[in-house]
């Protein structure tokens, strides 16, 4: 296991430690912020590109170059969003750094401002984190006693405003175009790109759309430079990334590690193995939307790079392992359940695809399945991946097609067999 330093999850490692501004300061909290409000905002932009900081909440974006594309030449409003509606199944960091440390969200909202020059700063959260709204109104609050917010910072001049916005429960709000449709009052369904926000984004104006996380490295970044957190990781994939291991492990939880580690020192060094010393059978290795892989990619280093090699992605973060006895078929219908429940509709392929893909993987399950429904499922796939206004039909047809190109043998047992070889679960045979 490769040594490392935890840097967003120190202080939660602290007895006692509950996140609140004296605690945060005491621990250099705000000193980033102080610091980046003495420098050019195209200094501190220059120093988060060459930190080699990507997006955090599933595209793996460098967030320096999407800062960078906010209009320079702009004069009027502009918007940053911190993403907090964290929905994606199989992934639960944000929350943590929300309701354990938030003033470093905080403190990275107010710097990622600073540099691209938006006056207000909108906090879009998961409507199902009560917790989380509580404490980040409650720190958001301390942070205007103390002038971290509000008009004429510490005497730079830059004024900043930021508002906590609820979201109402939609998965698809986590989107980023949804998510500015849904602060606007709108329904939230996504935009059609281009034009992308930081051209047109919230009321029109340019916007950053940043994820918890990506914000919350960001005053690590300024205090001790850009070097420091590109030695971190991999030359592509810099800097430490939290991961939510969830499934049948030992020990499931959040784990700070620096990218590049192997899928194996993950699930058996910081998880502690497989549950009851069973066999590995299958992991997910970035939240619902990314494909499944197989004990075969348990040596593949976990960066952005490396997992898409592999044919799947690094998403969200949410690792989910799956032991022997898990259904495959059960797994990829559990998880088209839910791309069916948040589909949003707009488009057809999807929101049609799904429930015709839905119907296909219960009747095998259920032991009706025909010998031409694997054919039938690749083609839905193949005719929803791609073709979508958003990424997230490319996320739906990942469960289907990875199980399919992993595990087919199941798929084949279920039919000749007439039903499920494993436990069948009787919520999904009843559905539909
Ligand atoms: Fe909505 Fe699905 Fe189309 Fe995305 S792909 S816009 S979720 S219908």
């Amino acid at each position: 296991m490769v040594s490392y330093e935890k840097i967003l999850t120190k202080n939660m490692d602290t007895p006692g430690y509950m996140g609140t501004l004296p605690e945060y300061r005491a621990t250099g909290g705000y000193t980033a912020f102080e610091k980046a409000l003495k420098m050019p905002p195209a200094e501190i932009i220059d120093i988060v590109k060459k930190s080699g900081l990507r997006g955090r909440g599933g595209a793996g974006f460098p967030t320096g170059v999407k800062w960078s594309f906010i209009p320079k030449t702009h004069v009027g409003q502009r918007y940053l969003c911190c993403n907090a509606d964290e929905s994606e199944p199989g992934t639960f960091k944000d929350r943590q750094l929300i309701e354990r440390d938030p003033h470093q969200m905080l403190e990275g909202i107010g710097i990622a401002s600073y540099a691209i020059g938006a006056s207000v700063a909108y906090i879009y959260i998961r409507g199902e984190f009560d917790l989380g709204a509580k404490i980040i109104e409650s720190a958001i609050q301390e942070a205007y006693q103390a002038k971290f917010f509000g008009k004429n910072l510490l005497g730079s001049g830059f004024n900043l405003e930021v508002i906590l916005h609820r979201g109402a429960g939609a998965y698809i709000c986590g989107e980023e175009t949804a998510l500015l449709e849904s602060i606007e009052g709108k329904r939230g369904k996504p935009r059609t790109k281009p034009p992308f926000p930081a051209v047109h984004g919230l009321y029109q104006a340019p916007t950053v759309v940043n994820n918890v996380e990506t914000l919350a490295n960001v005053p690590y970044i300024i205090n001790r430079g850009a070097e420091w957190y590109a030695s971190i990781g991999t030359p592509k994939s810099p800097g430490t990334r939290i991961f939510s291991v969830s499934g049948h492990v030992k020990r499931p939880g959040n784990y700070e590690v620096p990218l590049g580690i192997t899928l194996r020192e993950m699930i058996y060094t910081c998880a502690g193995g497989i549950r009851n010393d069973k066999a590995l059978k299958a992991i997910i290795p970035g939240g619902a939307s990314a494909a499944f892989l197989t004990p075969a990619h348990l040596d593949t280093p976990m960066d952005f790079e490396a997992i898409a090699q592999i044919g799947s992605m690094l998403g969200s973060g949410g690792v989910t392992v799956m032991d022997e006895e898990t259904c495959m078929v059960q797994a990829a219908t559990n998880l088209l359940e839910f791309f069916y429940h948040e589909s949003c509709g707009k488009c057809t392929p999807c929101r049609e695809g799904s429930s015709w893909i839905l119907q296909v993987l219960h009747r095998i399950e259920r032991g009706t399945g025909r010998a031409s429904d694997l054919d039938l499922l690749e083609t839905l796939c193949r005719r929803i991946e791609g073709v979508t206004v958003c990424a997230f039909g490319d996320a739906e047809v990942a469960p289907v097609l990875s199980t399919l190109k992993h595990f087919k043998e199941e798929y084949v047992a279920h039919i000749e067999g007439r039903g499920c070889p494993f436990q069948p679960n009787v919520e999904l045979v009843m559905a539909h």
